[in-house]
């Protein structure tokens, strides 16, 4: 059974106020809030279990590391990749992009061969690409998108050429909450021997993800965006890719022998996992995927199309307000503006009631500059709001119309 207002005391950031007014937050696309069950685990791991992991010989360090170990399992399980030493932990998506980057193109372009990229992805997804095509002087060429952001595939395979080595795409938009339909994208891609790195940042805490399903050689998201902890993510790779890519970071626990003339590296994951990583995020993480899992990813779903019917409608209908989106969301993130108002003033007044946005160009310059906009208010919902959110968010929006047609 998915009992909202039970499931809602599971967060206690959702209960509190500010000036007696209750929190409305609709920043999930930025970062979600973490259950207690996440929160109880971090803290059980330093109170009762904080050491290293992999390299104690003693209780705490072998406790750590089964906990650790546990996660990747986790991981692969609610991934559905293959194998766990597919999955790598990262810092974040940001991490995960750049380790591809610059550990993987390399191995399979040379100077002329090109790098495709959908004109609508978030930084994260075009600036690491952009800095190591200009070290290994490849060519940037960028897929078009349709008006709600998605891959244009009629592009795509105009596009596609045996000088394109790799793809780089997100599965949602952070922008309009459309989906790019990954598994057809992959199809094409392999037809013309194209690697397929998947930004899925925006997807994993929405729908299911199954990556033997979808077939894509890399894949990517942030623990801090599914309910878990900031500072841990995960790269998958298939692993005949991953063991060609070389390491990204270099130092302990990801070699094998060391000497002075020579180092070689260790066996998968552990190449790209140096130096002490973040143990505490990672069984953070591990317990944010379980949490997801416990209520059921169709149940999740089901909860957020109610409240993106209702948004969608009602954010539609109010006058004065000009959507970035024509088509309602695949996940319920909503940008949109007031007409004549700056993005800026929307967010600072509806945080004057308590209530959380993103204002700006959302981390997509190119993206906001191809929708003719210098940025959006957007509010990007989950399980966890309400349908009485949304109430008060479209009453707070009308008040500031009439606040700023007024002039006070
Ligand atoms: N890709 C997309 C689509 C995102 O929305 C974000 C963050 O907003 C990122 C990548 C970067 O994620 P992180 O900052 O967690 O590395």
């Amino acid at each position: 059974m998915f009992n909202l207002n039970q499931i809602r005391l599971d967060f206690p950031i959702l209960n509190s106020t500010r000036n007696n007014q209750p929190l409305v937050y609709f920043d999930n696309a930025a970062t979600t809030q973490k259950p207690k069950i996440v929160i109880d685990t971090i803290s059980d791991f330093y109170s009762n279990y904080n050491s290293n992991i992999q390299r104690g010989m003693y209780f705490l360090a072998d406790r750590a590391t089964t906990e650790f170990e546990k996660s990747r399992r986790v991981v692969r399980k609610f991934l559905n990749a293959q194998l766990k030493e597919e999955i790598i932990f990262t810092s974040g998506t940001t991490q995960s992009i750049n380790m591809v980057a610059f550990g993987f193109l390399n191995t399979v372009s040379s100077a002329g061969d090109e790098v495709l990229i959908g004109e609508m992805e978030h930084h994260a997804n075009i600036v690491p690409w952009q800095v190591i095509c200009d070290k290994l002087k490849l060519k940037i060429v960028t897929i078009k998108c349709c008006e709600n952001g998605k891959i244009d595939i009629w592009d795509l395979k105009n596009k596609m050429n045996s000088k394109v080595k790799l793809l780089a795409v997100q599965q949602t938009s952070n922008i309009t909450g459309h989906e790019n339909n990954i598994k057809e994208i992959c199809n094409l891609a392999q037809k013309q021997n194209i690697k397929v790195f998947v930004d899925g940042a925006q997807s994993v805490s929405h729908k299911p993800i199954n990556l033997q399903d979808l077939n894509c050689d890399f894949f990517s998201f942030s623990g801090h965006k599914c309910f878990g902890p900031t500072g841990v993510g995960v790269l998958y790779g298939k692993k005949e890719l991953l063991l060609k890519m070389e390491p990204f970071m270099f130092g302990g626990n990801m070699i094998d022998l060391v000497s002075f003339s020579k180092s070689t590296w260790g066996k998968l994951p552990y190449k790209f996992e140096a130096g002490t990583v973040n143990i505490a995020g990672v069984i953070g993480l591990g317990a944010a995927l379980k949490y997801i899992l416990s209520l059921g990813l169709n149940n999740i779903q089901k909860q957020e199309d109610l409240l993106k019917e209702k948004m969608w409608e009602e954010l539609g209908a109010a006058k004065n307000v000009v959507m970035g989106l024509t088509k309602k969301p695949d996940s319920p993130i909503f940008s949109f503006n007031i007409k004549s108002t700056h993005s800026y003033d929307v967010g600072s007044l509806l945080d004057e009631m308590n209530i959380c946005v993103r204002t700006g160009h959302l981390c997509a310059q190119p993206a906001i500059k191809s929708l003719g906009v210098s940025g959006f208010v957007r509010a990007s919902l989950c399980f966890y709001n309400t349908e009485e959110e949304v109430s008060v968010f479209i009453s707070a929006l009308k008040r500031i119309m009439k606040i700023v047609n007024n002039g006070n």
